[in-house]
Parts: C-alpha cells; sequence; structure tokens
C-alpha cells in the first residue's frame, strides 16, 4: 500500500527529468487507432478541440451525449491518448499551474489503469478525509440481480445514493446510513466485480466505526433490502484500525473497475458525468494518522478542489491547449499531472486607505488645475482685450 505512495513519488522523479510533451506524449497504440471516429465526430461537433473555447471536455461531453442516444458506443473511439490537453490556472497571487486533463472514464486505457493519474487525483481527494478516523468501517451494499435492472440511470443510482447514505432533505429522502448515526462518510460506486465482466454495480461506503454488533448490522441489511424491495439483500462490513490498510480501503474505492465499454455500452453512455466520488458530514476534524507522500498528496487534494497550493486562493483555470504546448514552460512537478508553472509578478497594489488618500489629492488637484486653468484665460482674455484696445487707439491716432 505504502508502496503505492512510493511508486506516485517515483512517476513524480521521472516526469521531473522529461518534462514538456515528450514526458506526457505516449508513443503510438494500436488500441487508441479504434477510437478514431469518436476524434472525428469530437472535431465535427465542436471544431478542434482545445485550440480555442468550448473546452476539450465540453467537447467530450457533447459527443458522447450524442453517443448515448444511439443506444451504443461500439465503434465510436478516441485517437489521442490522455492527456491530449492541458489547461494553465492563475490565482490572484499570480501563482500558475498547469493540469493535465485526463478524461477520467474508467474503460479509457490511461485513466482506467490502478494507480493512473485520474486514480491517484481521487485517491488524494479522499485521503484527508480518511485521515481523521480513527478507525475506519467499510461497507459494500450489494443488489441483487433482479433488481440491477432498476438501477441503470443516473437519476436512479443517484437516489439509490442517497437513500444509502445521508438522504437528501429537499427531496425527502432518508439516509439509511446517516439515520442510524454515521455522521459523516465516503460513498463511490463499483460497476463490475474484480474478476467479472458482468454488470454488478455495488455500493462502496467509508465510515468512521469500529465493530458494529450483529444486530444493528441486521437492521442496516433489512433497512438496505426494503430500500430494494426484495426479502433479503447483500452487505458486507469490515473495519480496521491499522493505517496501511485503511490506505488500501480508500484506494481499493477509488480505484476503476469500468474498464472496458464493451462490457455494458448502454451504461458507458449513461454514466456519463455520474458523480462517483460523494462524501457527506464535516470533515474539518484533526488529522489522527499520517500518510506516507503526504507532502505531495496535499498540493495535488487542493489543485483537486480549485485552490492554489501556495497561498489557498481560488485558481481560475483557462481554456484547453494541446499538451504540446507545455513543452518548452519551466515546469516543476506537483504531482498526478499538475505541473508549478512560472509565477506571474504579482502586480502592484496600494492599501485600501492610502488607495482613498491618493484620489483624494487627485481629486484637489483637478479642481486646483481647473481654477488655474480658468484664471489664466480669462487673464489672456483680458491681456487680449487690452492689446485690442490698444491696437485701436494707435490706429486711431494714426489715421486721424
Ligand atoms: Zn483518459
Ligand atoms: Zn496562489
Amino acid at each position: 500500500m505504502i508502496s503505492w505512495l512510493h511508486h506516485v513519488g517515483e512517476g513524480l522523479g521521472s516526469f521531473a527529468v522529461c518534462r514538456g510533451a515528450e514526458a506526457v506524449l505516449p508513443g503510438p497504440d494500436q488500441s487508441f487507432r479504434e477510437e478514431a471516429v469518436l476524434q472525428a465526430h469530437l472535431r465535427q461537433t465542436s471544431g478542434v478541440p482545445g485550440a480555442a473555447p468550448p473546452h476539450y471536455l465540453d467537447a467530450v461531453a457533447n459527443v458522447v451525449q450524442l453517443i448515448s442516444t444511439v443506444d451504443t458506443i461500439s465503434g465510436i473511439e478516441l485517437l489521442d491518448k490522455c492527456p491530449g490537453y492541458f489547461i494553465v490556472g492563475e490565482c490572484k497571487n499570480g501563482h500558475r499551474w498547469a493540469k493535465e486533463l485526463y478524461c477520467g472514464r474508467e474503460w479509457c486505457p490511461v485513466c482506467g489503469e490502478d494507480d493512473s493519474m485520474a486514480h491517484v487525483r481521487r485517491f488524494a481527494r479522499w485521503v484527508g478525509k480518511g485521515q481523521q478516523v480513527v478507525s475506519m468501517g467499510y461497507f459494500v451494499f450489494t443488489l441483487p440481480e433482479e433488481v440491477r435492472g432498476r438501477y441503470r440511470s443516473k437519476a436512479k443510482l443517484n437516489e439509490l445514493t442517497k437513500q444509502v447514505t445521508c438522504g437528501d432533505k429537499s427531496r425527502r429522502i432518508e439516509g439509511l446510513l446517516k439515520s442510524m448515526g454515521f455522521d459523516r462518510g465516503l460513498a463511490r460506486w463499483h460497476w463490475f466485480g474484480d474478476k467479472s465482466t458482468k454488470w454488478h454495480p455495488h455500493l462502496n461506503v467509508i465510515v468512521e466505526a469500529g465493530f458494529i454488533p450483529q444486530g444493528q448490522l441486521d437492521a442496516i441489511r433489512a433497512a438496505w433490502a426494503g430500500i430494494l424491495g426484495v426479502p433479503d439483500a447483500v452487505v458486507n462490513y469490515s473495519f480496521t484500525t491499522i493505517v496501511p490498510k485503511m490506505v488500501h480501503i480508500l484506494k481499493y474505492v477509488t480505484r476503476a473497475t469500468f474498464r472496458n465499454y464493451k462490457w455494458d455500452e448502454k451504461m458507458a453512455g449513461a454514466l456519463y458525468n455520474f458523480r462517483n466520488m460523494r462524501s457527506w458530514g464535516k470533515w474539518d476534524g484533526p488529522v489522527v494518522w499520517a500518510v506516507e507522500g503526504k507532502a505531495q498528496l496535499e498540493p495535488i487534494a487542493k489543485l483537486e478542489s480549485g485552490l492554489c497550493p501556495q497561498c489557498g486562493e481560488v485558481v481560475k483555470w483557462g481554456h484547453a491547449q494541446g499538451i504540446a504546448r507545455l513543452q518548452g514552460e519551466v515546469l516543476v512537478p506537483v504531482g498526478a499531472g499538475y505541473w508549478r508553472m512560472a509565477d506571474i509578478p504579482p502586480r502592484f497594489e496600494l492599501p485600501d486607505d492610502v488607495k482613498s488618500r491618493l484620489y483624494l489629492m487627485k481629486l484637489a488637484h483637478l479642481a486646483e488645475v481647473r481654477v488655474l486653468t480658468h484664471k489664466v484665460r480669462v487673464d489672456l482674455e483680458e491681456k487680449r482685450g487690452n492689446d485690442a484696445e490698444y491696437q485701436a487707439a494707435l490706429w486711431r491716432d494714426l489715421l486721424n
């Protein structure tokens, strides 16, 4: 487990050596040629992705939505290997970051791999929460085969997730675990079992809990069966206080399971943009155990939540650009496909009170100038008037 974190570190090392497009652009790969059609669609529907708005990911969204309406995504494929694109973000203090764009699809040959950038990003988002848990409880809610057909849309899966975890007050959904006193937790669906390619959704839920008496487990199981409307449904539970095991659970739950869209093409389309990483409750407590590699994961987690790791300010991201443009930039690796870029020098800003005093001075000065200009004009006109009078008198004298 810890070795995985070492792996993250190793990855950083190799990226540091060969920065730029060569480091991130893989060579030609047979499996990607299959994906040419989607790329063609992408260009047709949204122009060349990345060159200008719309964003690359929006372009993909359009295409996938288009595809999911035709019932299947067979034959529709991607030419580019992730990451084909990157975006640059900047906070108000001029700290700049490059983020490689990964499609994050579980069946992407790059993103779907264990320890992929997408996987590390998901893990980084959760590990800080996991570290607040002294004893980690791990539920797996499974669906009996006869009801799996009912949960084949985003809406249905969303609803089911809420029913199991924290509920939804606005929609009057009661959350099974929250109502039983699990005040905070993390939830994520796996779509297939480890060794099967048959649609087999099961909801992984991580909570703060230790030993749960059989009576309460039975009650949870009965409530779950009740939600599904079946006489019996399987819920597995285990817990651990051993740190490497907790890390393993976090890593395991955040891994991809839908490793090939051909396993269930309709669901591959239906799940587009499904928010699979859920957390509920407050996660602002103290960290109670350390994780190796945490120093590397923290900035990744910050950037994942849209904040600058350097100063904590919001990072504003620009439009997608082709990954080749990263070449030639001075980059410091952050990890998981993030890079620190050279800062923009901070804009010179004066404190507010100084600014307002300067403004008043400016107003006063303007007023002075106006008065002076007026005075000069009056003097000038007076002088001109005097001149005119003198000239007139002169001519009068000469002529008469
Ligand atoms: Zn991908
Ligand atoms: Zn910053």
